[in-house]
């Protein structure tokens, strides 16, 4: 797929007259003592009495690297400006120095001088720039005493829905067993595990001795490593029962580790908001069943009435697979409909295992009732890092292009 954001461009960035420089400062000025200041994008270039050219950065920052900046190291994490503290410091118990500005970054007040956060950052970005190539500009002023610009530069950073470790810093997630596993299982476990984790951080896999029929198995967000009773690989209910419960475990730790990190809340707004169509959606068939928030099912699990609904079966891993096994048992492995989490976990692992019965079951489905499902998709997979920025698609969901093609998906990346 041709990624419309792909090709970096300098951008034409407005030089900046002292008075706007000026302005800008007293803003701040009068909102933080600190000395470090954040003001709205200037527009339009005035009468310019006396301007250092803007300098553009040729290079496109991503989340997890550094601008150095004689000022200041920033690190870019997510929506967050990290500061280095201490050369920040040395800079403001410098005797020359007036202030340092940071203008037109849509980033809002900062909770403190040091970590610059952007809470409302979704209305708050109209710019064209940011809507077509998911850009946003820091831009440094550093003033004299005069109030005089003796720096101006622009930095692009590219906001991403998903962050990918970088090559270098990715690390295979290890899987540790307490029983001997098939050779070939443990082989497709491995595969599974380094395809999923390429869009989370390091999230071991523990394989522990248990032979339960009632399973269980989770991700747990405090250790972050995933535990998996052995019963699942060794006596499975269904075909690659264990891979397919690893796939859904790993789908929770790439909500946990990245999308419900903080960092970049877009895709977990937008998740929130496609699972809430969706219980919508399914409302329109059992307007008690379905509300949101949706209740929950605790003690005796939810009705067939919402397991069944079409709205949510769609992307229930268990609606797949064939098996003798009772619907108890089955109840673990798939509740899409719980909340935005269990959905993204279940939906990633049904396009993952069985794309082309889910794109057979969308096609068969009265088209006024495509719409909501088909968001879910959009939102899941839109956003996905490609094949040509070194992303593995055809690990990490085999059926990327024929689910693109069939439910006539945007790259939203
Ligand atoms: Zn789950």
């Amino acid at each position: 797929m041709a990624d419309a954001n792909s090709g970096p461009e300098i951008p034409r960035y407005p030089l900046l007259s002292r008075r706007e420089a000026l302005r800008n400062i007293a803003v701040g000025a009068g909102a933080f003592a600190s000395g470090i200041v954040i003001g709205q994008s200037t527009t339009t270039p005035r009468t310019v009495e006396r301007v250092v050219e803007t300098r553009a950065s040729e290079k496109i920052y991503i989340s997890g690297e550094t601008i150095e900046n004689p000022v200041a190291s920033i690190k870019i994490e997510g929506w967050n400006l990290v500061f280095d503290k201490e050369k920040l410091g040395r800079y403001q118990s410098s005797p020359d120095r007036v202030a340092f500005v940071l203008v037109g970054a849509p980033f809002y007040t900062p909770p403190d001088m040091n970590v610059f956060r952007a809470e409302p950052v979704i209305r708050a970005l109209p710019s064209p720039e940011f809507r077509q190539k998911g850009l946003i500009y820091l831009h440094f002023t550093e003033t004299d005493k005069s109030g005089g610009i003796v720096r101006s530069e622009v930095y692009p950073i590219k906001l991403k829905y998903y962050s990918t470790p970088k090559k270098d810093e990715f690390e295979t997630p290890r899987i540790f067993s307490e029983v001997q596993l098939d050779p070939d299982l443990l082989e497709k476990a491995k595969k599974t595990a380094e395809a999923l984790g390429q869009l989370s951080y390091y999230t071991p896999i523990y394989i522990y001795k248990n032979d339960d029929p009632g399973r269980g198995g989770d991700f747990d967000p405090s250790t972050k490593r995933i535990d998996l009773p052995s019963i699942m690989f060794t006596d499975p209910v269904f075909k690659d029962e264990g891979i397919i419960r690893l796939s859904h475990e790993m789908a929770h730790a790439i909500m946990s580790n990245v999308i419900n990190n903080h960092l970049d809340p877009r895709l977990n707004v937008m998740l929130v908001e496609v699972y809430k169509n969706l219980v919508l959606a399914a409302a329109t068939i059992d307007p008690k069943l379905f509300t949101f928030p949706m209740r929950t099912f605790s003690l005796f699990g939810a009705p067939e009435e919402v397991r069944n609904n079409p709205y949510f079966s769609i992307f229930s891993e268990s609606s797949y697979v064939k098996t003798d096994a009772n619907k108890d048992v089955l109840a673990t492995y798939s509740h899409p409909f719980s909340n935005h989490d269990e959905l993204f976990a279940s939906a990633l692992t049904v396009l993952r295992s069985f794309p082309d019965q889910f794109i057979a079951r969308y096609m068969t489905l009265d088209p006024k009732m495509r719409e909501p499902i088909r968001e879910v998709v959009q939102t899941i997979i839109g956003p996905l890092p490609q094949e040509s920025e070194g992303f593995p698609m055809k690990d990490f969901l085999p059926a990327y292009d024929r689910l693109i093609k069939s439910l006539s998906i945007k790259v939203t990346r």
